[in-house]
């Protein structure tokens, strides 16, 4: 595993549990408006943390925290991802994986070995608009199927989307909703202009927050929970 952070406690990362956050390091979208650009492009990569210590430390967390969640950069990278997944469970947490979707063989044997109790999938834009909003080529169809993976699941999920203005207009949105039908959740997410992985888009805008609101009811026609973080 190749572990780029940890953050010890958080409250509001996994719907109802507290939580610590692994971030692993590695990803293989360049979605622009990223604010992890330290996990994403090599030149910026700090030392990896070690799995072991990350381990002790969860040991030592029995009981005072529910849940680990393991995002990124794109944690379905990581070669040894079920084992450390494994590991985890063993000592009783429950796990949350956050995933781009670019792996669905990957999700797909996670889920089917049980060893996951919430997935949260970033939906980048909608099929046509993929490739040109995470800036690498990738089959919109291999995301499609990492959907079909999610839905059918049944565990506990979500579905989000960053909404950063100049990229995604509401119709695009809404397009994606439709093809997430099913969700149960979907979440849009306020680009954070703070840091990016294109520094050009530091000075971006977020979508108004009227704008936000009135997309948010269009939506909830089509996914039953909305929320905007
Ligand atoms: S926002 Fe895009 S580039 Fe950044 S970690 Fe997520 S998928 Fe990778």
């Amino acid at each position: 595993m190749n572990i780029g952070g940890l953050q010890k406690v958080s409250l509001i990362d996994y719907p109802g549990k507290i939580s610590a956050i692994i971030f692993t390091q590695g990803c293989n979208f360049r979605c622009p408006y990223c604010h992890n650009p330290e996990l994403v492009d090599p030149k910026l990569y700090k030392p990896c943390l070690f799995p072991k210590d990350i381990l002790d430390f969860l040991d030592h967390r029995r009981g005072k925290l529910d849940a680990v969640t393991i995002t990124g950069g794109e944690p379905t990278l990581q070669d040894d991802l079920i084992p450390f997944i494994q590991k985890i469970r063993k000592m009783g947490f429950a796990v949350k994986l956050d995933s781009n979707g670019s792996h669905p063989d990957v999700l797909a044997r996670l889920l089917k070995e049980k060893l996951l109790d919430f997935v949260a999938l970033d939906i980048k834009a909608p099929q046509d608009k993929y490739r040109q909003t995470v800036k690498v080529p990738v089959d919109a169809a291999v995301i499609a199927e990492s959907v079909r993976i999610v839905l059918k699941s049944k565990i506990p999920q979500e579905f989000r989307t960053t909404v950063v203005k100049s990229m995604l207009t509401a119709k695009d949105i809404l397009a994606i909703a439709k093809e997430i039908v099913g969700a149960k959740r979907y979440a849009l997410q306020r680009f954070q202009p703070a840091q990016t992985l294109d520094p050009e888009f530091a000075g971006e805008n977020s979508c108004p927050e009227n704008e936000l609101l009135k997309l948010k009811k269009q939506l909830e026609k089509i996914v039953p929970l909305v929320v905007i973080r």
